[in-house]
């Protein structure tokens, strides 16, 4: 391993390799200051420099583990002492926009926001929007198959990508940089890198596909006494805006009052008042403004007609659009409790209320004082809910030293895996996931089960064996 940094300086340069001091340096997580680890971490240029750094681990049966924006949220990009980092920060290009075959070509390494940019001016739109749009890569998107806040209209990341290129572990340089919307010969293989975390090649280049652009937006922030007056208005909301309604996001009472707390540093201004049982952020995109608000303000007046919405407040300015949208973003101040476990699972729609009632139950048996913090994309049926056991411990103001910098001690150890035991045991008999849109990485590793057959994962460690036999690629996820 002595000279290992030394060949990886000759393919990429002096000054884009950094031994484990210099990665030391670095955070390990965007939620997590505290520092890196790596035995190194090199920083290719190019498809070709990716496919050189490969050949010479592959050969030495150098473990490599790749790094698009480090916001993932399963532990897939973390890395051990004798591995190596591939990052792919100098491969952020925007290579080229086809307005009218509406496609995008990047580097992986692109930032999303960049691509979403790049998209709206020329007059089109990319169908990807989360929280960590202004760090993560869609190199890390493709990877985990990320979902985020649009996925109701446009799909998950899977339905964005028209082609990829990826190295596989070897060397080999496999394209796949279809720009068709139909391409059926044979099989379609981007498909087996799209969420495979890293495990079965490294992305190196992507073909997105674009949409037509819909600039005017319309927003509200809802209210409601019950979990069936939300999902009857998921309903009406649907009908009434059809492929109109871009966003429809969840928020329980106890985030919601977190999130627009006056005592709590960098909480949201709070648009209505915060004793109401859920709250629900709507969002409809179009061309045509006045046509657009005409719609959305109908379909709103007649919800609240039916005794269906409470209270609501709809955006009058791009300003009131993002503090609305800041009380959902702002996830991060559930994370200053001590210690958190966070989740990220799909359920049918009709079961939410009574997992969510049935968990609550168990968990106060354990913890009494416990908080469950719900939010998440219902229209997707896909809930994020943080469990605070210890409520009382609360950083307010963390200052640099970002959340999540605690390490769980032998006790909390303890306490995760009772608390994994009983959010994830009711999921496979409603038909849930333990996974809607994170991915396993390492913290969901051994709870695969819940979600997948035996064979399904025996099919996948075939696919992992054909290709990356000698297990170089992001070691030890997944399966
Ligand atoms: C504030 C916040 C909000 C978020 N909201 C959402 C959300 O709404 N929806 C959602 O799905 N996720 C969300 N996430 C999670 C995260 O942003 C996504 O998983 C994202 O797709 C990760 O991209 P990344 O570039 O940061 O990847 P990384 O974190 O660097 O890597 C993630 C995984 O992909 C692999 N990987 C990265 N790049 C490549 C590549 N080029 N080739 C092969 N493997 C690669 C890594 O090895 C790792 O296993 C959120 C995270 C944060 C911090």
């Amino acid at each position: 391993m002595s000279d290992l940094i030394s060949c990886l300086k000759k393919i990429v340069g002096d000054e884009h390799v950094l031994n484990h001091d210099e990665v030391a340096l670095r955070a390990s997580h965007f939620w997590d200051s505290s520092p890196m680890q790596a035995f190194a971490l090199v920083k290719p240029s190019n498809t070709n420099e990716v496919s050189e750094v490969l050949k010479l681990c592959h050969k030495r049966g150098q473990a490599v583990v790749t790094h698009g924006g480090v916001t993932g949220l399963v532990d897939g990009e973390k890395a051990s002492m004798s591995e190596v980092v591939l990052s792919l920060e100098r491969m952020r290009n925007i290579e080229s926009i086809d307005t009218a075959g509406r496609t995008m070509t990047v580097q992986a390494g692109c930032i999303l926001q960049h691509a979403q940019e790049a998209a709206r001016e020329h007059g089109l739109l990319y169908g990807l929007d989360l929280g960590a749009r202004g760090s993560c890569t869609i190199g890390g998107n493709v990877s985990t198959n990320a979902g985020g806040l649009s996925v109701l209209r446009y799909g998950m990341t899977r339905e964005q990508v028209l082609g990829l290129e990826a190295v596989l572990a070897d060397g080999t340089v496999l394209s796949s940089m279809n720009t068709l919307l139909k391409n059926n010969a044979g099989y379609d293989l981007k498909q087996l890198f799209i969420g495979s975390e890293g495990t079965l090649g490294i992305v190196t280049r992507v073909v997105l596909r674009l949409r037509p652009n819909t600039p005017t937006v319309h927003t509200a922030i809802l209210a409601f006494d019950n979990f069936r007056q939300v999902s009857d208005t998921l309903a009406h909301m649907s009908a009434n805006l059809n492929a109109q309604l871009n966003a429809f996001e969840i928020i329980w009472n106890e985030f919601y009052r977190l999130s627009t707390s006056d005592d709590i540093q960098g909480a949201a201004r709070a648009p209505l008042p915060n004793n109401y049982a859920v709250y629900a952020i709507v969002e409809s995109q179009g061309t045509n403004n006045q046509a657009d608000q005409q719609t959305f303000m109908q379909a709103l007046e007649s919800a609240i007609e039916n005794e269906l919405i409470v209270d609501a407040v709809v955006a009058k300015s791009e300003t009131e659009r993002a503090q609305i949208w800041t009380i959902r973003e702002n996830v991060d101040l559930v994370l200053r409790h001590q210690p958190t476990f966070i989740y990220d699972i799909s359920l049918p729609i009709v079961s939410m209320e009574s997992y969510l009632a049935g968990i609550k139950q168990q968990l106060q048996s354990l913890w009494p004082e416990v908080v469950v913090y719900a939010y998440g994309h219902l229209a997707d049926s896909n809930l994020h809910i943080t469990i605070a056991p210890t409520p009382q411990n609360y950083m307010n103001n963390p200052g640099t030293n970002n959340t999540q910098t605690v390490q769980l001690n032998d006790e909390q150890k303890q306490w995760y895996k009772e608390c994994n035991k009983i959010m994830f045991e009711p999921l496979t008999k409603i038909g849930g996931t333990v996974s809607a849109e994170h991915g396993i990485g390492l913290m969901k590793k051994p709870y695969l089960h819940y979600s997948r057959t035996e064979a399904e994962i025996a099919t996948m460690r075939l696919l992992k064996n054909a290709f990356d036999p000698t297990n170089i690629l992001n070691p030890g996820k997944i399966i």
